[in-house]
């Protein structure tokens, strides 16, 4: 009976332990949670056939300005706040949006130049991106950036290097863990909250990963991509007060475009095709309801305001 009343409550195909209709405390109440947006247009899709070249981009009909603007006026109507991480290249060819998102007091990260993978370039490819990217930031008006997120949450275990080149570059947080393996990396691990990352030269940053739900070894990255667009609205609040009755604030991860059904649509292959098109048309509906259920914060804020879980260590030993 029980186990009947979860599944039926929560829009989810199993149930969910010790999730009463009447189960809210006052810590459930006081989490916050965090919300980033990678500020990039429709045809920024990521290591795949059939999407422009990069020297064609300028020639695309870009929709960024106009979606970025619908969401924070989406973001105003629920005082909610957010991280936008946004690509130099956005911020080189919309500058305008840029001071936009200053102005409305959200947090500006980067979210590298070109979007390139990590994992598919050297070390100093990836440090003249990132101050590429972060020139452009300045240019357009951003405030001092102090936090990144990789293209494709690309950074794993053998790109650990990036984070003593992003300390060096004056990042103190990083979002560009995603603790569940996927198809651009991951990096599995046994964490559920913001933890500091012990680099391998010594540097130190804050680390505000993406974190799956997990349970009875089945793990559900919900909090964005093509399943946030997928699951039902249901499932997501309960997925979401799940998060806060555990005192995890969940990393909400989303793009300009998702809130853009009329999009234009590439010729990616049909894995990819569904994987980036699925669902477009709820996830409006799905953000209102979830500021409504809960606050959203930048992510230093969630952060600075959260336990951490222990560090994860990557120091090389002296010999
Ligand atoms: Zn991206």
């Amino acid at each position: 009976m029980t186990q009947r009343r979860e599944n039926g409550g929560s829009g989810l195909p199993f149930g969910l332990p010790g999730e009463g209709p009447g189960g809210r405390d006052a810590r459930a109440a006081a989490t916050v949670h965090a919300l980033s947006i990678d500020v990039e247009d429709w045809f920024h899709v990521l290591d795949c056939a059939g999407a422009p070249d990069p020297s064609s981009w300028p020639l695309q009909p870009s929709r960024v300005e106009a979606n970025t603007r619908a969401l924070l006026q989406l973001l105003d109507a629920y005082g909610q706040r957010a991280t936008f991480f946004i690509l130099g290249w956005v911020a080189e060819h919309h500058p305008a949006v840029v001071a936009e998102i200053a102005r409305h007091g959200h947090e500006i990260g980067s979210h590298s130049y070109g979007h390139a993978l990590v994992s598919s370039q050297t070390p100093g490819e990836f440090a003249r991106d990132l101050d590429r990217s972060l020139e452009a930031l300045h240019a357009a008006g951003a405030p001092r950036v102090e936090c990144f997120r990789a293209p494709g949450f690309s950074i794993g275990p053998n790109e650990a290097w990036a984070f003593d080149i992003l300390a060096s570059r004056g990042m103190r947080m990083d979002a560009s863990l995603f603790l569940s393996r996927r198809a651009h990396g991951g990096w599995p691990l046994a964490r559920r909250r913001p933890f500091e990352i012990w680099a391998p030269g010594g540097a130190r940053l804050m680390e505000v990963p993406v974190v799956p739900f997990r349970l009875a070894g089945s793990e559900l990255p919900w909090t964005g991509g093509g399943y946030l667009r997928l699951l039902p609205k249901q499932a997501l609040l309960t997925l979401l007060r799940r998060a806060s009755h555990a005192d995890e604030p969940a990393v909400i991860y989303l793009h300009p475009r998702e809130i853009d059904p009329t999009q234009p649509r590439m010729a990616l292959p049909a894995a990819r095709r569904f994987k980036y098109y699925v669902g477009l048309d709820g996830v409006e509906d799905k953000l209102r309801a979830m500021f409504t259920a809960a606050r959203f914060d930048t992510l230093s804020a969630v952060a600075d305001a959260t336990a951490k879980d222990p560090p994860l260590v990557l120091t090389r030993r002296a010999a």
